[in-house]
């Protein structure tokens, strides 16, 4: 039996397209039907967008006039983030402050895929401007994992999991400051990448942590994650973080890599079969001739605490714009203290106060050489080590999380939600590269539930973690 046109992969609807099998409108009605009629019991979407009759025409004539030459995105329906602008549309990060914005330019990343032809189906649920695990913290309600209703899709990028993952696009955008995409793409069965830092422009991302925000995939298969990567990345002039292809340069490596593997995180508040599955996964890449290499990262026990002060202060200071005059939701008291009060009260939510509070207090006189510049000196240290490791290594591996998706409501201490980042924010903190890929499935209360296996790599060698990736799932790139 042939697969319902969305419930395809990027690969499996570009080649359809080409032969003629169906066309664009008949791939874009699939989806956003499907997206119509999961999103009032999903709300993996803050909205869905009417079909665009000419970006619809001008993908199929691209495609019926260049065949093979199209981009392989040209005409493929897709998820936005709801903190990455695209020009027309509300981009509100999930927060009150923002209901009302409506971007008024295009990000780059935007203006790459639509210019590879692909049409956007919605902008999707999140964590308030990218702070969680679990896009519980969404103005607009959380968003349920299609894996099992009564989970969270894991966050930030919850809403693009949901999305991707219950079928109602053929992938989804998301952004990474410490694990937002790698996370969600574990606990919903996606893969899941963040790029090195300034691989893909930040321009017309709203801004979370500067210096730790990066754009990503989520998607069905290696191979459609590696084709949104591909069309996103580059220099850009609007963003002079952005990386140009030899500011690192790509180190050569065997057909048989090197899989580094740091066995004294493997322990505590591990579960049992996410360990199994981890290790059946590092079993199974050795019958393919890949080697496992021990390999010592022994500041990473730090790594989480110095995330949880770096993040929150570049937070703060990136969200002090949103005060009520210059930008955001606008409420009036007797006094211009009050109209910032107020404001800010109304317009934001709990853990996103939160976080303003600590990174104000962690960058004040006083207290930033205590906090603020040691998880600084944490951040260099951690990427010594891992620079080092890598000079034994060509990935390293560890599973995305600790556990499969938890429920709502489970992880409501903010500690134990922290701790759901172990894994994933050393890549933000050293701007490595890094990858989860579905590794298995574990049970819990009778219910299957996906699992990740995550890769990092070097600076620049992203490629290697499609390689990798790729080796687990089985596919040819
Ligand atoms: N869960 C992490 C946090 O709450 C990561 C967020 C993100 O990557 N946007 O900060």
């Amino acid at each position: 039996m042939t697969k319902p046109l969305n419930e395809l992969t990027i690969v499996e609807a570009a080649k359809g397209l080409r032969s003629k099998t169906f066309s664009v409108q008949e791939l874009w009605d699939a989806c956003s039907a499907e997206a119509a009629r999961r999103n009032p019991e999903l709300n993996a979407y803050l909205e869905l967008f009417p079909a665009d009759a000419d970006a619809i025409a001008r993908a199929q004539a691209r495609i019926d006039a260049e065949g093979e030459n199209a981009s392989l995105l040209c005409g493929i329906p897709l998820a936005m983030k709801d903190n990455i602008l695209i020009e027309g549309h509300v981009a509100s990060a999930a927060s009150k402050m923002l209901a009302n914005y409506t971007a008024t330019y295009d990000s780059t990343v935007t203006k790459k895929l639509k210019e590879a032809g692909v049409l956007f189906v919605g902008r999707t649920n999140m964590d308030e401007f990218a702070m969680g695990s679990s896009t519980e913290h969404s103005a607009y309600g959380p968003t349920k994992n299609p894996v099992d209703v009564t989970r969270v899709p894991g966050g930030s990028s919850g809403g693009s999991s949901a999305a991707a993952s219950a079928h109602t696009a053929l992938a989804a955008l998301g952004t990474d400051t410490g694990g937002s995409i790698r996370q969600p793409a574990a606990h919903t069965g996606l893969v899941g990448m963040k790029p090195t830092y300034g691989r893909i422009s930040r321009s017309g991302l709203i801004a979370l942590g500067s210096s730790l925000d990066q754009a990503g995939p989520l998607a069905k298969s290696v191979a459609d994650a590696k084709i949104l990567y591909d069309v996103m990345k580059g220099h850009d002039p609007l963003d002079a973080t952005t990386l140009t292809d030899d500011t690192y340069p790509v180190k050569e490596v065997g057909k048989s890599l090197r899989i580094g593997v740091p066995r004294h995180l493997l322990v505590e508040g591990l579960d049992a079969d996410v360990l199994e599955s981890f290790e059946r996964t590092l079993a199974a890449l050795t019958e393919k001739g890949h080697t496992l290499v021990d390999v010592s990262l022994p500041t990473s026990g730090y790594a989480l605490s110095a995330y949880y002060v770096i993040m929150p202060a570049e937070a703060s200071a990136n969200l002090a714009r949103y005060d009520g005059i210059r930008y955001g939701l606008a409420e009036r008291g007797e006094s211009l203290l009050e109209d910032y009060v107020q404001s800010k009260s109304s317009g934001f939510g709990s853990e996103t106060i939160r976080r303003i509070l600590l990174g104000t207090f962690v960058l004040s006189s006083g207290y930033i050489d205590a906090y603020y510049r040691k998880a600084d000196k944490a951040r260099d240290v951690l990427r010594a080590e891992y620079d080092a490791a890598f000079g034994s290594c060509d990935v390293i591996a560890f599973p995305t999380t600790p556990s499969p998706a938890f429920r709502f409501g489970e992880k409501s201490d903010p500690v134990s939600m922290y701790l759901e980042d172990v894994f994933t924010v050393t890549a933000n903190l050293t701007g490595m590269p890094a990858i989860s890929v579905p590794m298995g499935m574990v049970e819990r209360d009778g219910v299957s539930l996906p699992v990740g296996i995550h890769f990092t790599s070097a600076h620049g060698a992203d490629d290697l973690l499609f390689t990798m990736g790729a080796e687990v799932t089985g596919e040819t790139l």
